[in-house]
Formats: C-alpha cells, structure tokens, sequence
C-alpha cells in the first residue's frame, strides 16, 4: 500500500470487497467485519480524510453529509424506532485503528453509558 493507504481507499476504489449497505458520490456505508453490535455499520467519506481532528471548515459539508448518511442507513436497515449510536473514535487512545474518517453506527443491544 503507499504511504498514507488505508484499507478503506481500497474499499472506496472497489480493490477489496465490503458487505456495501449504502453509497453516493460522496460516501459508502458498509458492515463491519468485526461487529460490535448485532448492527454495526460503517459510515465513510470517498474522499482520504485522515480522522476528525484533521477535520477543517473546508469539510463542514462533508461532515454533515456522513451523518446525513448515517441516518439514511438507520432507516434503510429498519433501526430508528429501536434506537442506534453514531460513534467517531479520534486517536489511538480512543480506539482509532483505521486512519480514514469512519462514523461507527451500532444498534441491536442495550448501550452502555458512560461508553468503554
Ligand atoms: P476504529 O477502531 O474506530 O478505527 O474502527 C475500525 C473498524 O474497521 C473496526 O471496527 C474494524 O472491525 C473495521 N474494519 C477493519 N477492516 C475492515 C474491512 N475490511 N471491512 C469492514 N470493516 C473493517
């Protein structure tokens, strides 16, 4: 992979399969390989945005179009009357293990709070 590659431009570019529940010109939705949640989806920008940090005006659009997307997938896969959350993990701390913005959407089992 070059420098700054993740695995995610490759699901983006169609180089490796994903179980695709949603896409459009700017976004794809996928299922996690490693559920979380009986539903756990991913939400991802096309475009090679690192994480939320590295985030700028210049993606306040964008930004609002994955979580627009996120709530389109809710619907798509019968969730919103049962209640979902919509998780960004930033840096290795938090769990950040993928180094291209993704919004987690998990649904299916009670959620604890405070989040581990
Ligand atoms: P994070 O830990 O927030 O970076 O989340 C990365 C997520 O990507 C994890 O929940 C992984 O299970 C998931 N993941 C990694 N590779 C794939 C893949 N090829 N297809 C679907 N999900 C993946």
């Amino acid at each position: 992979m070059a420098e700054g590659e993740t695995i995610f431009a490759k699901i983006v570019r169609g180089e490796i399969p994903c179980d695709k529940v949603y896409e459009d010109e700017r976004a794809v939705a996928f299922r996690d390989i490693h559920p979380a949640a009986p539903s756990h989806i991913l939400v991802i920008p096309k475009e090679p945005l690192p994480s939320l940090l590295e985030a700028g005006p210049e993606h306040e659009a964008l930004l609002g179009h994955l979580l627009v997307v996120a709530t389109e997938v809710v619907r798509l896969e019968g969730l919103a009357e049962q209640g979902f959350r919509v998780v960004v993990n930033n840096g290795k701390s938090a769990g950040q293990e993928v180094m291209h913005l993704h919004l987690h959407v998990l649904a299916g089992r009670p959620m604890g709070w405070p989040p581990g």
